[in-house]
C-alpha cells in the first residue's frame, strides 16, 4: 500500500474504531470524541514561530511550532490543560493544515515542530505528502505505539519524545498511565530506527534524529536515574540527544509531594549522574527557567 493510501485507510480506520494511541479506546471518531478528546478532523490552538524549544531546534529564528488541542496522556502537571483537557482549538482540513506548515516556512521557520500531534498522526501523515522544504519535527509525550508512528516515516526528520518515566507506579500517579513505559521505550527505538544517528548542520540546527526529554519532577531523583539508565543502556555516543529539563512549574492543584520546584541539589546530582553514565551529548537547564516562559497563549494565532 502506498503511503498516502496507508494515511487515507488509518483515518478510516480512526472514524469507525480508533486504536492510534496505547489508549486504544476504540471510539468511532465520526461519531463521538475519544478518551483524548478528539474528533474526526485536526483541530489546533496556535501555530506560529517558538523560540524556547532547545537551540539546535529553535535556532535564532524560530521553530514553526503547531499546537494540537487533545492529549492521550492525562499529566496532573500539564501546563497546556486549556488545549490538553479542555479542547481549546479550532477544527482545520488536512489541506488547511498543509497551507499552515507552507506559511510557517514562508516566516522563516527552522522547522515544522508538530506538538502533541498523536491524536492526529494519519492526518498530519496524509498532509506531509507535499513535504516542507524544512526538517519535520516530532513533539511528543512519547505515549506513542510503533504501528501509528510507522505512518511517519519518511516523513519526519526529528523526533522528539519525552521519556517522563520508567516505574509504573509514577507514571499512574502523574500520568493516568500505568503503562507508561512498555509503550514509550519501543516506540523511542523506532523513531530511532526512522531517523538513525543525530545530524547537526554547520548552523548548529538539528537536521535528523531523536532528542529524548525528560523532566525532573520534585523528589524525583531516582525515577530520573532510571530514565538515564535506560538512555545510556540503549544509545551509544553519537546516536541520540538528551535534554534533562529543570523547568518543572507547579500546576493549581497538583497533589502535595509535587507542589514545588525541583530543588538545585535534585537537579545538579541528575546533571552529575548524567556525566556519570557518559551521556555528554545534550542539554540541561539554568534551574532558575520557569516553565510560564515556554508556554506561549493558545490563541488561534496562524490557524
Ligand atoms: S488517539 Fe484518542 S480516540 Fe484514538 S485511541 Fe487514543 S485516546 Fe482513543
Amino acid at each position: 500500500m502506498c503511503k498516502e493510501s496507508a494515511a487515507r485507510a488509518a483515518i478510516a480506520a480512526a472514524q469507525e474504531h480508533c486504536t492510534l494511541c496505547p489508549r486504544r479506546c476504540g471510539a468511532a471518531r465520526r461519531e463521538a470524541a475519544g478518551l483524548c478528546g478528539m474528533g474526526a478532523e485536526p483541530k489546533v490552538a496556535r501555530a506560529a514561530l517558538h523560540y524556547w524549544e532547545e537551540p539546535c531546534i529553535s535556532g535564532r529564528d524560530g521553530s514553526g511550532t503547531v499546537f494540537f488541542s487533545g492529549c492521550t496522556l492525562r499529566c496532573v502537571f500539564c501546563q497546556n490543560q486549556e488545549i490538553s483537557t479542555g479542547g481549546f482549538g479550532r477544527t482545520i482540513t488536512v489541506e488547511r493544515l498543509r497551507e499552515v506548515f507552507r506559511e510557517l516556512e514562508a516566516a522563516g521557520a527552522n522547522n515544522i515542530n508538530l506538538v502533541s500531534p498523536t491524536q492526529f498522526a494519519p492526518w498530519i501523515a496524509l498532509a506531509l505528502e507535499e513535504a516542507p522544504g524544512i526538517p519535520v519535527v516530532w513533539n511528543t509525550g512519547g505515549y506513542e505505539r510503533v504501528e501509528t508512528l510507522r505512518l511517519l516515516e519518511g516523513k519526519v526528520q526529528i523526533y522528539l519524545p519525552d521519556l517522563k518515566y520508567v516505574s509504573p507506579e509514577w507514571s499512574r500517579r502523574c500520568s493516568g498511565a500505568a503503562d507508561y513505559f512498555a509503550w514509550a521505550a519501543p516506540a523511542i527505538l523506532e523513531m530511532f530506527r526512522q531517523s538513525g544517528p543525530y545530524v547537526v548542520d554547520k548552523n548548529g540546527m538539528l537536521r535528523r534524529g531523536v532528542v529524548i526529554r525528560h523532566l525532573m519532577l520534585p523528589g524525583g531523583l531516582a525515577e530520573t536515574k532510571r530514565v538515564i539508565d535506560w538512555v545510556a543502556a540503549h544509545f551509544a555516543p553519537g546516536e541520540v540527544l538528551f535534554s534533562l529539563m529543570s523547568q518543572y512549574t507547579p500546576a493549581p492543584g497538583v497533589p502535595e509531594e509535587l507542589n514545588r520546584r525541583v530543588r538545585q541539589a535534585e537537579y545538579r546530582a541528575a546533571c552529575a549522574y548524567m556525566a556519570d553514565c557518559g551521556i555528554d551529548e545534550g542539554f540541561t537547564q539554568e534551574r532558575r527557567a520557569a516553565q510560564a516562559e515556554y508556554t506561549p497563549p493558545f490563541d488561534l494565532t496562524g490557524v
